[in-house]
Formats: C-alpha cells, sequence, structure tokens
C-alpha cells in the first residue's frame, strides 16, 4: 500500500473525466485498480459509459420525444454504488 487507495465516492467523481481521458496518469492507474477490485464500481462505469455512447449518438433533430424519455430513465436508473459498512 504505497499509495492512498480511492474510495467509491472519489470513483463517482472521478468516473466522467476517466472516461473523456481527463485524468492524469497516476489518477488513472488508481481508477483502474479500483475497479478490479470493486464490481458496484465497475458496473456503475459500465452504465455510464453506455450512457455516453448513447448520448454521443443522439442529436436534437433525431432526438424524438420517446427517446428522450428514455434517456433520462436511463440516468434515473444509474445509482451511485453503495460501499459497504
Ligand atoms: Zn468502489
Amino acid at each position: 500500500m504505497s499509495e492512498s487507495a480511492l474510495t467509491c465516492k472519489e470513483i463517482v467523481e472521478l468516473v466522467s473525466d476517466y472516461l473523456d481521458g481527463g485524468l492524469d496518469e497516476r489518477t488513472a492507474r488508481l481508477v483502474d485498480e479500483h475497479l478490479a477490485l470493486c464490481p458496484g464500481c465497475d458496473a456503475y462505469l459500465d452504465q455510464m459509459r453506455q450512457t455516453l455512447k448513447v448520448l454521443g449518438s443522439v442529436t436534437p433533430e433525431n432526438l424524438s420525444e420517446s427517446t428522450r424519455d428514455g434517456l433520462l430513465a436511463a440516468f434515473r436508473d444509474i445509482r451511485p454504488p453503495q460501499p459497504k459498512g
């Protein structure tokens, strides 16, 4: 344990930067290490990635009402992981 591990709360805060590639190398590695050990955060990252992918393919022109409702539902379903203890 030479470096301080990240908490689940910190992962949640860092995840969008992580997906954007906006983290420095050291922080990104700490995130990787946490994800490898924490199924909750791993699933959370996966949901975020899916959602961003959907958002990235949507433009206002093709954003139908049903698509928008689906996105809102997807966001509602995303919950930060609950650390045990
Ligand atoms: Zn975690």
